[in-house]
């Protein structure tokens, strides 16, 4: 690892692969992960990615991610998604990715409030499809250096300029880092949460950042809990059961074994009604019947999910599984215009973390691989046609290297200031709202 960049890339994930592969090859990028390179949420999504599949589906498309979105939804940022999704499915295949085909054509397949088949898919394990391509791209590319195990604990900055980073190393030591940009990439805040499908190190550090340098946040207490993850005792990440398990027509029972609610509705309305039928019976889960999929689709479309349920000892094809919701997804998160730039300059943020309006106040399904690819090449446009950057005149002094020894300490402290956030823009919203 070098001391100095163009751009520092931190996650490395989908957004921040994307991102890297969307800048020219003359860029020196440096792109760093906390955990392993491959221990992100981008490998766990199961479901798919959402494409405009042709003009006809413009105006239902639209109109989907803004219902679910509770119309919060910046229509400037859906419009862009929505026109940027074919050219995005195209580099993907150009990247190497494979979607489901029948007889050389896409399928496509539906999940909860979309109004038709507007997702492609690789079986369930779609996420892993794509980042695994992008990440064998991002290590064949001599311009781009990766650093697993490797933690930004701050941001160089000042005056409201971000001239790098401070990381961490395994063994906690410290180093600073300069790039001309920082581009934050550090997906959501599942971490922080008891239960969630989300790996346990992305815990939000970025937000916490932001708080403490004052760059600005947007809807800190939009945090989405999906319906229906496989009930466990054990600690750990929950494991998802997708979305489209309900699209291709698994239904929700009761402990009698009812069915209580639509479970093609928008993810908040059915994790409610899960929420209040637990609470009416007394129960710690509710149950998933597969029954209506036909066994063969089963066993195609979602070999992970159906192999994953019978570790558990619940075989889909012959028992219902029971189903709790966990948190999963953020909406909000580091401001950012419509190119991904934060309101610090030399500063932006793509996917998860941030917040360029795309979802409103809950995610439709299968929109945030899409949003994530979407802004993060948009971000990369915007840094090339940037022409000059402000160079930081003795960098070494912008940061005392003193400030890091007690790193769990400073984690700890990230982790307190993103919950606090959380509890207190849900109060306020739900002040607001009493009014
Ligand atoms: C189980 C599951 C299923 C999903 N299914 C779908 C789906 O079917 N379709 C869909 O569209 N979306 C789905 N999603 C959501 C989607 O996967 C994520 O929104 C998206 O992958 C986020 O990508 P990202 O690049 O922003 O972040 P991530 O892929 O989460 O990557 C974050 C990166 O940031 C790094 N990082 C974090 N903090 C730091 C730090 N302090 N220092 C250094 N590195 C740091 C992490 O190590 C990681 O590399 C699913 C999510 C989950 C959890």
């Amino acid at each position: 690892m070098d001391k100095k960049y163009d751009v520092i890339i931190v996650g490395s994930g989908v957004a921040g692969l994307f991102c890297a592969l969307s800048l020219p090859r003359e860029k020196k990028i440096l792109i760093i992960s906390k955990d392993a390179l491959d221990g992100c949420d981008s490998f766990l999504a199961q479901g798919g990615i959402c494409v405009l599949r042709d003009e006809d589906d413009y105006d239902a498309y639209f109109e989907d991610t803004m219902r679910a979105g509770h119309y919060e939804n910046r229509k400037e940022s859906v419009e862009i998604m929505i026109r940027s999704s074919q050219e995005i499915i195209s580099d993907l295949v150009g990247y190497g990715v494979e979607f489901e085909k029948k007889d050389g054509q896409f399928v496509y397949t539906k999940e909860g409030a979309h109004s038709n088949n507007r997702i492609l898919f690789h079986a369930d394990i779609t996420g892993k499809e794509i980042t695994s391509k992008l990440l064998a791209r991002a290590q064949e590319r001599d311009n781009i250096t990766m650093m697993a195990h490797t933690t930004m604990v701050d941001w160089v900055c000042k005056d409201n300029v971000c001239y790098g980073i401070v990381v961490a190393d395994m063994d906690g030591k410290t180093t600073a880092i300069e790039g001309d940009v920082t581009v934050l990439a550090c997906g959501g805040l599942g971490g922080v949460y008891p239960h969630s499908t989300n790996y346990r190190h992305i815990s939000g550090d970025a937000l916490a950042l932001a708080m403490y340098h004052n760059v600005k946040l947007e809807n800190c207490d939009y945090v989405q809990i999906h319906p229906t993850t496989l009930f466990s005792n054990q600690s750990g990440r929950s494991f998802l059961i997708s979305e489209s398990v309900r699209g291709e027509g698994a239904v929700l029972r009761d402990k009698n074994g009812e069915r209580f609610t639509d479970e093609l509705q928008p993810r908040d309305v059915v994790s409610k009604a899960i929420f209040a039928q637990m609470e009416k019976d007394g129960t710690e889960h509710v149950w998933l019947d597969f029954s209506p999929i036909p066994e063969e689709e089963i066993l195609n479309h979602f070999p992970n999910i159906y192999q994953r349920c019978k570790q558990a000892g619940y075989d889909p094809l012959k028992t219902w599984v029971p189903v709790v919701p966990a948190q999963h997804y953020f909406m909000g998160g580091i401001y950012v215009d419509k190119d991904s730039k934060t309101t610090m300059e030399q500063l932006y943020a793509v996917g998860e973390t941030s917040c360029n309006g795309v979802h409103g106040r809950n995610r439709l399904a299968s929109n945030s691989l899409l949003e994530s690819l979407v802004f993060a090449k948009r971000a990369a446009n915007d840094i090339v046609n940037t022409n000059s950057f402000k160079q930081a005149e003795d960098f070494e002094s912008l940061v005392n290297m003193d400030g890091y020894e007690d790193l769990p300490s400073i984690m700890e402290n990230y982790h307190a200031m993103v919950v606090g956030e959380i509890k207190k823009e849900e109060n306020l919203r739900a002040k607001k709202e009493a009014i």
